[in-house]
């Protein structure tokens, strides 16, 4: 089968398709997301050699037969099952994990892969391919509200207007909260202006302003953004990973009293339920389709600065 594989260099290879472990389900891929993270592996994160790929949408050619012929999405953490996290129902935090094109398990960029049964989401009819694929970022965006009590008056400002930071922001819009994105280019300020969503040069932030704070620039300048605008005792959220290493001057968050809250991944069903309720706009957010045999090339454009979502179809 073919895949994209990264071993120092990105290329298209034929590997041979995997083997089906007990209690896993064999997928053919239908459509796979490219993300910010799997662009950081290839700048070294993680020291990753493999498959890319942890956002797709595929069916179930076999395994348990309720799921053979379903569409499905996949939760990227494979979990052991029986260390203390497990045990206390917080797979994504497994010791033993390996993660989907991230860790240890070859990822969605292949025409087929085998995931645990227990993994998968089923995808509603009225959730297209291309929608689908938004699930797995969507429910990371929906983890926030599950770790910091946003309230309806809250304000919130979300660092960097990628692919991310547009999920989180029109997330805590429908919660109600006063949501602002710091914006540099034109096409998320379209966007956020037709979600109804408030765009921010970054030279209008003041200190010491925002309840919330969302880290989603992939960059140690946004970070230190938001511990500057962060009121005393309010809350950091921290989205991004990165290769680099940071250099962050943490007194003022011992000075402000704030929470730095760093969070991965969230809710499948609650993103599904979402995206089949049409109230969240993934749509608008694709630039551009490649199919597998171009996968190259669509990293490549995934690389762009500004680009937002890539998708590669099979
Ligand atoms: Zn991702
Ligand atoms: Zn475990």
């Amino acid at each position: 089968m073919r895949a994209l594989m990264f071993d120092g260099a990105l290329k298209l290879q034929e590997i041979d398709p995997p083997v089906r472990p007990p209690n896993h389900a064999l997928l053919k891929m239908r459509a796979v997301g490219i993300c910010n993270t799997d662009i950081e592996l290839l700048n070294g994160y993680y020291n990753f050699h493999g498959v890319l790929g942890h956002e797709f949408v595929a069916e179930v050619i076999e395994g348990a037969d309720e799921w053979i012929g379903k569409r499905v999405v996949g939760e990227i953490n494979i979990a052991c099952e029986s260390c203390d996290y497990c045990q206390r129902g917080i797979p994504s935090q497994c010791h033993n994990r390996k993660t989907l094109g991230i860790r240890d398990y070859q990822g969605a960029f292949a025409e087929y892969l085998t995931l645990p049964v227990r993994n998968l989401h089923a995808v509603p009819d009225s959730i297209s391919d291309d929608q689908a694929v938004f699930v797995e970022p969507l429910a990371s965006a929906l983890e926030i509200p599950e770790l910091v009590h946003i309230q309806p008056g809250s304000s919130v400002i979300v660092i960097g207007a990628g692919k991310l930071g547009l999920l989180c922001a029109q997330v805590l819009n429908h919660l109600g909260a006063d949501v602002s994105v710091v914006v540099r280019r034109q096409k998320p300020r379209e966007l956020l202006a037709a979600w109804g969503i408030k765009a921010l040069e970054s030279g209008s932030l003041m200190e010491s302003s925002t309840d919330v704070v969302i880290d989603c620039t992939g960059t140690e300048d946004g970070i230190k953004t938001a511990l500057d605008i962060a009121k005393p005792r309010g809350s950091v959220i921290m989205k991004s990973t990165y290769a680099r290493k940071a250099n962050i001057n943490l007194s003022q968050a011992v000075v402000k009293e704030l929470r730095l809250i760093g969070t991965r991944c969230g809710p499948f069903p609650a993103a599904i339920r979402l995206l089949a309720r049409k109230s969240i706009d993934v749509e608008s957010m694709i630039d551009a389709h490649y199919e597998i045999e171009d996968a190259v090339a669509a990293l490549d454009a995934a690389n762009e600065s500004g680009k937002l979502k890539v998708i590669v179809h099979f």
